[in-house]
């Protein structure tokens, strides 16, 4: 089968399209043949080697596909079950070998692609939304790089919730989707200041909180940004690391809090990962949350696929098809 795959780590030219053997189902897997893989931007991390993997790999942790084999002791899946998973390496195939506990059986109404969407992006917006900061009425947010995969489902779910939300975004098409997924400000962080724009906005009170995953270029103002005892949910780095800093800091800000989230430890057990994951994937049927997947590369293509993300040229979902 074909499979994408990392050697060396480095830039999108690290990805190599090869064939490798077919994956066997072991005890407690299953054998999903992937309809499409999610690209997520912790595929660039792990490609570039900021994640580490032991090498060679194969990249991607979403897909969703059908069921055509399982090894001994699985149950709850079965062959040409249509499923969904995150959070297993190997997704970029035709086949990925995956623990049957980590699959999601997709309800109906909801496509296979649709469900390799939803999964880490989704769940992701769910978790910063719904239990990080569980936002409420009266509650203002900053979502910044609103109009990426994470950004337009919490833009979503944040007005769900009640909160209002004040988006940050590079360019004015994506301002327009930002607003289109419910943002009632939007900031162009390229060309405006946006510490002053959120002051002015909230009428110098600042936020309750604030969803990151920018990074480097965005955290130092973000701090600046929040209510005395707001939060700071720094939950990724797509423009860079954030360098070392000394905590005191959150003390001068205001008595500040800050964490650095995974969504793996918020799907650990089966129990929270099929709630979560019931919750997107209902929503998405019940049209609750909508998914922007416009984009899809051919697997082979996935290097393209990487610049397009790291170029910040693709909205929403972006998906890789083998
Ligand atoms: P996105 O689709 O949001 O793409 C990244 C976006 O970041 C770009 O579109 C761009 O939006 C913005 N950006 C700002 N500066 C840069 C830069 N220098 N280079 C590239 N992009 C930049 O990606 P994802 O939805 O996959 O992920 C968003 C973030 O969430 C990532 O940091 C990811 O690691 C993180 N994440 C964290 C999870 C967790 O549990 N901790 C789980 C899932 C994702 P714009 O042009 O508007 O600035």
């Amino acid at each position: 089968m074909k499979a994408v795959r990392v050697h060396t780590p480095g830039g999108p030219d690290a990805l190599t399209y090869e064939d490798v053997p077919e994956p066997v189902a072991k005890t407690g897997e299953a054998i999903v043949k992937v309809d499409a893989a999610g690209l997520n931007y912790i595929d660039v991390y792990v490609r570039t080697g900021l994640y580490k993997q032991e090498p060679p790999f194969t990249v991607g942790f979403e897909a969703g596909g059908a069921v055509t084999a399982v090894g001994p002791n699985v149950s709850g899946v079965k062959v040409a079950d249509r499923v969904a998973y995150t959070g297993v390496l190997g997704a970029y195939a035709q086949y990925a070998a995956v623990p049957a506990a980590r699959l999601v059986k997709l309800p109906d109404g909801v496509t296979t692609k649709q469900g390799a969407a939803a999964m880490l992006q989704g769940m992701t917006a769910h978790y910063l939304a719904c239990s990080t900061y569980p936002l409420k009425k009266g509650d203002t947010c900053v979502i910044h790089a609103a109009a990426g995969g994470v950004g337009l489902l919490l833009c979503q779910i944040a007005r769900t919730r009640g909160a209002r939300v004040i988006a940050t975004v590079s360019t004015e098409e994506k301002a327009k989707l930002a607003r289109e997924a419910g943002a009632d400000d939007v900031i162009l962080y390229t060309q405006q200041d946006f510490e002053a724009e959120v002051k002015r906005l909230t009428g110098g009170k600042g936020v309750q909180v604030i969803y990151d995953g920018v990074g480097k270029t965005t955290f130092d103002k973000g701090l600046s940004c929040l209510a005395p005892r707001g939060m700071m949910v720094l939950f990724g780095q797509s423009s860079g690391p954030v360098p070392s800093f000394d905590p005191s800091i959150l003390n001068a800000k205001g008595s500040l809090f800050l964490t650095r989230p995974s969504l793996f430890h918020h799907i650990a057990t089966r129990e929270e990962l099929v709630q979560r994951a019931g919750d997107v994937l209902g929503w998405i049927r019940d049209g609750k949350l909508r998914l922007r997947m416009e984009t899809e590369f051919a697997l082979k293509d996935a290097a393209e696929a990487h610049r397009a993300l790291e170029s910040r040229t693709t909205t929403g979902k972006v998906l890789l098809i083998p």
